[in-house]
């Protein structure tokens, strides 16, 4: 009889993973897949920053950088701190300087800088920024994650502490028994005291699966010349796009507007029409028209109505659920399931 069984292989399975472990849970994940190869996380670019402009989401994102600064130092794989420029609407200013105000000048290093300066830093920006004179918040240690390579990097880590990980496995359906759940497969089963769904965007294994609803989000892959490369993360609130450097010579560019579903299969995107409008977006954040396109990648991610995460404890129904935020997850997901698990843990409900 396992303590916890967790269910689904992304960021959330691995990081809750670790944090039982890291607790002293006797914890096994169970994966459709391949650890990290799946879901969300599969398709996630990782962009990974402190300023959130929904507040309540401040403190969650804090200790999320804090956490892979912390992870990235023995794993710099995962984590890229190469900075990161959020271009603010000009109405939102006051709130951005409220928020930096709040949070302590010296935090993570973060400021207000102008357009001039984002520039002098990322020679390839569009100078209708700098021309524009906006404003942006300037976050020197944030950046990317890996979020394939990260989920890999926790399960490992929590599997050489003990934890158990079984990829492959398609959970059919978790079933009361007396004082414990079964969790069942096309195969055979595993008994466990509590379980934690963590299936991202197919929630069909919750109690309430219409809790969860699920969003498209479309990135697009180009490649430049050396010269023409960008050399940091950019965010432009007012046209609602973002681009994430890879290695040299290429980078991503997403923007392309989402499309809303209850469940992905009833998802449809026109990846033609999205890799139009990432293009539009791109020819917005960078300076020259020496890119070229390769692709469009549409990943689903599970979220609540109100973007805040699903968590609902493994108390007395024994099975939980965790999920992340919409297009934020890779921010948050390890340090809450770090905070959660103890909390769970010291109330008696893992
Ligand atoms: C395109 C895209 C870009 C994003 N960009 C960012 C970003 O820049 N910054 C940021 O912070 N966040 C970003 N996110 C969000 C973040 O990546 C996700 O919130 C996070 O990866 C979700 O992880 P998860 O483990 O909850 O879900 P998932 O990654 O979807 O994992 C769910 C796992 O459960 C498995 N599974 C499902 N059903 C079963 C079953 N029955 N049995 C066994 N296993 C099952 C799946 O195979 C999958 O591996 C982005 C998301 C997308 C889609």
């Amino acid at each position: 009889m396992e303590d916890v069984v967790i269910i689904g292989g992304g960021l959330s399975g691995a990081s809750l993973l670790y944090a039982c472990q890291q607790n002293g849970l006797a914890a096994v994940m169970l994966e459709e897949k391949v650890v990290g190869g799946a879901g969300a996380t599969a398709h996630s670019r990782g962009m990974v920053r402190v300023y959130d402009p929904q507040p309540e989401l401040a403190e969650y994102a804090a200790a999320g950088l804090a956490f892979w600064e912390a992870f990235g130092a023995d794993n710099p794989e995962v984590y890229a701190p190469i900075g990161l420029a959020y271009f603010l609407k000009e109405e939102n200013i006051p709130a951005a300087e409220a928020f930096l105000a709040r949070m302590g000048n010296q935090a993570f290093g973060m400021r207000l800088a102008c357009a001039g300066e984002i520039a002098e830093r990322c020679p390839a920006l569009n100078p209708r920024f700098a021309a524009q004179a906006r404003m942006a918040i300037w976050e020197p240690k944030a950046g990317h994650i890996n979020p394939r390579v990260a989920a890999r990097a926790l399960s490992d880590r929590a599997q050489s502490m003990g934890a158990g990980v079984i990829e492959g496995v398609r959970v059919l359906r978790v079933v009361p028994q007396s004082g414990h759940m079964r969790v069942e497969t096309g195969f055979g089963a595993l008994n466990a005291r509590r379980v934690i769904v963590a299936t991202g965007a197919a929630p069909h294994l919750l109690d309430r699966p219409q809790a969860i609803e699920t969003r498209s989000i479309v990135l697009s892959s180009y490649t430049c010349e050396a010269d023409a490369h960008p050399n940091l993360c950019l965010i432009d609130e007012e046209a609602g796009c973002y681009l994430r450097p890879g290695q040299p010579g290429h980078f991503y560019v997403g923007g392309a507007a989402p499309s809303l579903a209850a469940m992905p299969d009833a998802l449809a995107v026109d990846t033609a029409t999205a890799m139009a409008e990432n293009t539009a977006h791109r020819r917005g954040l960078l300076n020259s028209d020496a890119y070229d396109p390769l692709a469009c990648h549409v990943g689903h991610d599970g979220y609540t109505a109100d973007f805040l995460p699903l968590l609902q404890e493994p108390g007395a129904a024994r099975t939980g659920a965790f999920c992340g935020f919409s297009g934020r997850g890779a921010k948050y997901i390890p340090a809450l399931a770090q905070t959660l698990v103890s909390t769970w843990k010291e109330r008696g409900a893992l």
